[in-house]
């Protein structure tokens, strides 16, 4: 099934994978213009690489959003080394909780079952079972996460029944989530399996709960808040900064939020179906459970944009909007901020004008970052977004006509593509994640990283920022030329002489 949800998937204990809901591609080298094509005739399914430098699993997206929430305990039940990756997401948790206004940040709360070769004879339930007991009793959150890896998935280790012969004598809620990286080579399937534990376990319990109301008066006062409240869903590569932008937008409008997942307390689930409606910001993150959440309890959703760069972020403006009858409102704060966001891009639009950029990140984010540098002024000569799927043809339209010769590489890593591609479309800056920039930096190319940090990348704040950012580092590339004349490159010249996607095989439906 091509760009849909079956209602029936949430009554499984595991969601599908992305490659078969989706038909998602993670192999692919030609232009814009190409990929719309083969994408709508279905031409993509099947391809593969031959060769390949290592993938993500999607216990890194995982991790990124279940470290985040509050009052939780995450247990990875597996190996030690699988919830290794929350190491590198501890700053972003303590931001993220500055930014919601504590100023005393906790840090990680995750354990792991360490599973060793024993446990792969004889099976992993007991130690399951004892670390959700530990850490109900040592830490009593409001939920414990269970999230499968690799070799409970392997072994056949059954935590659904672990969680409900638990839960009674357990205080938390938990969540059995099952992501083991084997099982999908697109990291963005795990989005759908933490989304599809969170509607079993959170909304659907608290969702009863919260329609008790003690009288009249306080009936018509709830029915007013919730008709001005919407769920806005944010995603784990948003900042701080990011967040706030978002919401002093919706605020203007005169609406309240109930943001979520990343740093929500897992109470704020029950509020989701309070909301009059759920926003996105990424279509990629969210169609799960804006899908279900529409389906089960009615509550409508916006999706389809992800608001970087000026017109994008207009338009998703203009969608919320536009739900609440509040068009002329929008209009207003649409010409006030674009006149202002003019006004301060007037200084950096000479420098930037014309600069050569390749783009790589997750789908949406790469492709819609791309539409806003070519807005700016920039000329977008490749992007590499992780995957490819139905929620990209929004911004593939927009840059096919731009130029539908506009390189484009499905891949999720593989930096011996990205070097060999900067090699030929010579780009002047290189916008990415922090473990792509490094090769690009070493190929002398200026690089800026793609999201994080405590910058601001959503809205017309964002659009002004990334704007900044890209005029100061342009103004002064010696450092990466440097680098470029004093580090030795690790692929010698026959790789670059070869076509980059040499490895890349293009599929068909069976
Ligand atoms: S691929 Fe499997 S073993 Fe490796 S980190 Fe992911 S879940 Fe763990």
């Amino acid at each position: 099934m091509r760009g849909g949800i079956n209602l029936s998937y949430i009554d499984e204990k595991v969601a599908p994978k992305r490659e078969d809901r989706l038909g998602t591609c993670i192999e692919f080298g030609g232009s814009v213009c190409e990929i719309k094509r083969k994408f709508g005739c279905g031409c993509l399914q099947n391809s593969n690489r031959t060769f390949g430098q290592g993938s993500i699993c999607q216990l890194l997206p995982a991790t990124a959003i279940l470290n985040s929430l509050q009052d939780t305990v995450v247990i990875v039940h597996g190996a030690v080394g699988c919830g290794g990756v929350a190491h590198t997401q501890s700053a972003s948790f303590r931001w993220g909780q500055i930014a919601a206004g504590k100023t005393n940040p906790k840090g990680l709360l995750w354990l792991s079952t360490n599973l060793g070769e024993t446990d792969v004879i004889s099976g992993g339930d007991a130690k399951l079972r004892s670390a959700i007991i530990a850490a109900d009793k040592r830490y009593r959150p409001s939920a414990i996460v269970v999230l499968s890896s690799c070799i409970p998935g392997i072994i056949g280790d059954d935590i659904d029944s672990v969680a409900t012969e638990l839960q009674p004598q357990i205080n938390a809620v938990i969540l059995p989530i099952h992501c083991e990286g084997f099982k999908t080579k697109v990291m963005a399937t795990a989005y759908d399996a933490i989304f599809h534990s969170i509607i079993r376990q959170l909304v659907e319990v608290e969702a009863e709960e919260t329609t008790i109301i003690p009288d009249e008066l306080a009936i018509a006062a709830e029915k007013i808040r919730r008709s001005k409240l919407v769920n806005l869903l944010n995603v784990s590569s948003m900042t701080g900064a990011d967040q706030q932008e978002l919401i002093r937008l919706i605020n203007k409008l005169g609406l309240e939020v109930n943001v979520f997942p990343c740093d929500a307390h897992p109470e704020a689930f029950k509020y989701a179906t309070q909301a009059a409606v759920s926003i996105s910001i990424c279509p990629t993150h969210d169609d799960y459970f804006l899908t279900h959440l529409q389906e089960k309890y009615g509550i409508p959703y916006i999706n389809g944009q992800m608001p970087i760069g000026l017109n994008n972020t207009n338009i998703w403006l203009r969608k919320i909007a536009n739900f609440f009858g509040l068009d002329d409102v929008a209009e207003r704060i649409i010409a006030s901020e674009t006149a202002e966001l003019n006004a301060a891009l007037a200084p950096f639009r000479e420098n930037l004008t014309g600069r050569k950029v390749m783009i790589s990140a997750g789908e949406i984010r790469t492709l819609a970052t791309a539409v806003w540098l070519q807005e700016l002024g920039l000329e977008v000569v490749a992007v590499r977004p992780y995957h490819y799927d139905t929620f990209g043809e929004v911004e593939i339209e927009k840059l096919v006509v731009i130029n539908p010769s506009i390189m484009l590489n499905v891949a999720t890593a593989h930096p011996f593509e990205a070097v060999n591609i900067i090699e030929r479309v010579k780009p002047d800056v290189y916008l990415g994640h922090v473990s792509d920039n490094v090769w690009a930096a070493k190929s002398g190319v200026s690089v800026l990283p793609i999201y994080g940090g405590q910058n601001v990348y959503n809205g017309y704040a964002g659009a002004y920022d990334i704007a900044r950012r890209l005029n100061r580092i342009l103004k002064n590339t010696a450092f990466v030329k440097n680098l470029r004349a004093n580090v030795r490159q690790p692929y010698y010249q026959e790789w670059f002489d070869e076509n980059p996607f040499k490895y890349i095989k293009q599929g068909a439906i069976d």
